[in-house]
C-alpha cells in the first residue's frame, strides 16, 4: 500500500515536472533515494545526467565555450552527432557522456569493451573510439589547428563502476569532467583563435531540422535491421548462429564463428 501510494505522488510530481533527485533531495532518505533511483529508466537518467554535465560545463563560461549537440558532415559525408565541445583558450575538449550502468571493463586497445549489470554481461563499442572519431572529424574542419590541442573525454554516471587498461584519452566519471577540463592552465590559442574556432563548428553544425530527422531515421534504421537479425538467431555481422557462451566477465550471447567473428548480443535500451 505504502509503495503504491509513493508511487503515485512520484507520477503526480512528474507530471508536474519535478524531476526525480530533487524529488529525492526532498524525501531526503537515502534508502528510499536509492528505490527512486532504481526506479528511474536508463533513458531517463542519461537525461539527467548529461544535463548535469552540462550545467558544469555552462558554470565553465565565459572563459570555455560550451557549444552543444552538433551535427557535423565527415569527409564521407555521413553525418556525424557530437554531445558537446569546450572551446577554450587551453584546448578542445570533445566530451562524450555514455549512459551505462554497473560495471565497465575496457581496454584502450580493443574494439569490445564490457558491461556487467545483474549477472550479465553486454558489449559495447569501445566508445574512447567512438569519441576519436569525433575528436577526427573536428580535426578535420579545422585543419590549421594543431592536433594536440583536442583533447577526448568520455564520461559514464558517477555510480558507475570502471575497470578501464590502456587509456590513450580521458574516461571519466560524469562528475570529474569540469576537473579534467580545468586541469588544463596553459593558454595555448587566443582569445580570438578561440572565437574562430567556435563559429567555424556552429557554422558547420546542421540545423536544417529534416537533416537532422533523416540521421536519426538512418540510425535507427541500421539499429532495426540488426536487430531483426539477432532476433533471427542470426549474426548481424556475418550470419553465423548466435550461441550462449561463457567468457571470464560471465554468460553472454555470441557468434558461433568465434574466434573469427567477436560478435557479442548487446542490451538493447541504450542509446
Ligand atoms: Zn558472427
Amino acid at each position: 500500500m505504502i509503495i503504491i501510494t509513493l508511487t503515485l505522488i512520484i507520477v503526480v510530481l512528474s507530471a508536474l515536472g519535478i524531476e526525480f533527485p530533487r524529488l529525492k533531495a526532498l524525501l531526503g532518505k537515502r534508502r528510499l533515494g536509492r528505490w527512486l533511483s532504481a526506479m528511474e529508466s536508463p533513458a531517463r537518467k542519461g537525461r539527467v545526467g548529461e544535463q548535469r554535465v552540462n550545467r558544469k560545463l555552462q558554470g565553465m563560461a565565459p572563459d570555455y565555450r560550451l557549444l552543444r549537440d552538433i551535427m557535423v558532415r565527415t569527409r564521407s559525408g555521413r553525418t556525424m552527432q557530437i554531445d558537446h565541445v569546450v572551446v577554450s583558450r587551453y584546448g578542445i575538449f570533445v566530451v562524450e557522456t555514455k549512459n551505462y550502468e554497473g560495471v565497465i571493463i575496457g581496454n584502450g586497445r580493443t574494439d569490445e569493451w564490457h558491461q556487467n549489470i545483474w549477472g550479465k554481461v553486454y558489449e559495447l563499442y569501445n566508445p574512447e573510439m567512438q569519441n576519436k572519431s569525433h575528436v577526427g572529424v573536428l580535426k578535420y574542419l579545422l585543419p590549421e589547428v594543431d592536433a594536440s590541442l583536442f583533447h577526448s573525454i568520455v564520461a559514464f554516471p558517477d555510480d558507475t563502476k570502471l575497470v578501464l587498461s590502456n587509456l590513450s584519452e580521458y574516461v571519466v566519471s560524469m562528475g570529474a569532467v569540469r576537473r579534467v577540463i580545468a586541469s588544463y592552465t596553459e593558454p595555448v590559442l587566443s582569445g580570438d583563435e578561440v572565437t574562430r574556432i567556435a563559429s567555424r563548428i556552429e557554422q558547420a553544425n546542421i540545423t536544417d531540422m529534416e537533416i537532422r530527422k533523416q540521421h536519426k531515421t538512418e540510425v535507427s534504421k541500421a539499429k532495426a535491421l540488426r536487430r531483426a537479425k539477432v532476433l533471427s538467431g542470426k549474426c548481424p555481422i556475418c550470419g553465423g548462429n548466435l550461441v550462449r557462451r561463457k567468457s571470464r566477465y560471465g554468460w553472454f550471447i555470441g557468434c558461433s564463428n568465434y574466434p573469427a567473428c567477436r560478435y557479442i548480443k548487446q542490451k538493447t535500451n541504450h542509446k
